[in-house]
């Protein structure tokens, strides 16, 4: 176990020999389960570590850093710190404030509790899941898939995106009626394509204000709405759709929106990764992965695609072929907000990312 602690602490490090400790394991069967999440501001080095996470490292990266820094070598237990026999082991970067416990697990126990946990992404607002019976899935094209999904957890735990506060389930008035809420989750996606989530939420305010119902839609004259929805990308496109759109509601579905995923593609501008979020927001279903270009472009960095896809819809195709359903509503808002964040589209920040020794795409150097 010893051994396990001083790979764990090199891995973190700037060390040239450091090996990647996730490949090591993953040989084994086995996995690092992030458990936990300390926060640390000015941390100097492994001793600073709170309780009883400092006994379970090797004092010799400190040693090595202080050096390195030409500090005395003050404090030092005359021997190492025998680590404790238990499957806790805790990784650290150093001049860095956060501070991440994790365990071993064998691989077969993370994708149990994987499976097992609720969509966090919009679980307040899911009251009921239609969920498929699990277990008919083909196999996942890259095994360590697992593994990748709690790293982006973790991550975007610890990194805010725009699409947490901003995203089209925000955009919706809590003091509307029902079926004003489920009328403004739609627009408010409808808008959002290859528009970022700030300029999607500012013009959804504005359009809030004059009144963002079918029937209000109807009565404003087009260059009005188009001048409402500017800078919105497709601006022109978008009021055209959202008019034609609004009257087909208004004729067919008393101003409320289509309850099923058939019809919803049916509306102008409605497309299936929309109309796929569209379900679980607004009529609490998961009908499909909601798959933008953030979880198109991640899905293929990771290998979690059989063969490279060109378009969105074939990759949501290739993820409902063996992701378990249970992790359908989850997926989209994980990816776009590590998108958003840390695997962007132009240089990704794999320095910074938690599967970079384990990622097909990475950038980060391996040795
Ligand atoms: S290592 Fe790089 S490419 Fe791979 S998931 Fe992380 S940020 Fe994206």
């Amino acid at each position: 176990m010893l051994k396990l602690f001083n790979v764990c602490v090199r891995m973190a490090s700037t060390n040239k020999n450091k090996k990647s400790l996730s490949s090591k394991l993953a040989k084994q069967g086995r996995v690092i389960k992030p458990t936990s999440i300390i926060m640390k501001q000015e941390l100097r080095d492994i001793e600073d570590l709170p309780g009883t996470a400092s006994s379970l490292f090797s004092p010799i990266q400190t040693r090595h850093q202080r050096l390195i820094k030409k500090e005395p070598n003050v404090n030092l237990p005359a021997k190492r710190a025998a680590p404790k026999k238990d499957s806790k082991i805790s990784k650290i970067k150093m001049g860095s404030a956060t501070i991440i416990k994790c365990e071993v697990v064998p691989q077969s126990e993370l994708m149990k509790d994987l499976i097992k946990v609720e969509p966090a992404a919009i679980k307040t607002e899911l009251t009921e899941i239609k969920v498929k019976v699990e277990g008919n899935e083909s196999p996942a094209p890259n095994e360590q898939w697992g593994e990748h999904l709690a790293n982006i957890r973790l991550m975007r735990s610890i990194k805010p995106a725009p699409v947490d506060t901003l995203g089209c389930h925000q955009c919706a008035d809590n003091n509307a009626d029902e079926k004003t809420q489920r009328f403004q989750k739609l627009v408010a996606l409808m808008l959002s394509s290859q528009t970022k989530d700030e300029t999607t939420f500012e013009a959804m305010k504005r359009l809030k204000a004059h009144g963002c119902t079918p029937a209000s839609i109807q009565e404003i004259p087009v260059a009005d709405l188009e001048k409402l929805l500017h800078p919105v990308s497709f601006y022109k496109n978008k009021a055209k759709y959202l008019k034609q759109t609004s009257q087909l509601l208004l004729d067919k579905y008393a101003a409320d929106i289509p309850d099923n995923i058939k019809e919803l593609l049916k509306l102008p501008g409605v497309g299936p990764k929309m109309a796929h979020i569209c379900m679980a927001s607004a009529w609490q279903q998961i009908t499909g992965i909601g798959v933008d270009t953030h979880v198109h472009r991640i899905s293929n960095r990771l290998n979690w695609v059989k063969k490279p896809t060109k378009e969105p819809e074939q990759t949501r195709i290739q993820l409902e072929s063996w992701l378990p359903h249970s992790l359908w509503a989850e997926v989209n808002h994980l990816l776009v907000g590590f998108g958003q964040t840390i695997c962007t589209p132009v240089k990704p920040n794999c320095a910074e990312c938690l599967n970079r020794y384990i990622c097909p795409s990475s950038t980060a150097k391996k040795n």
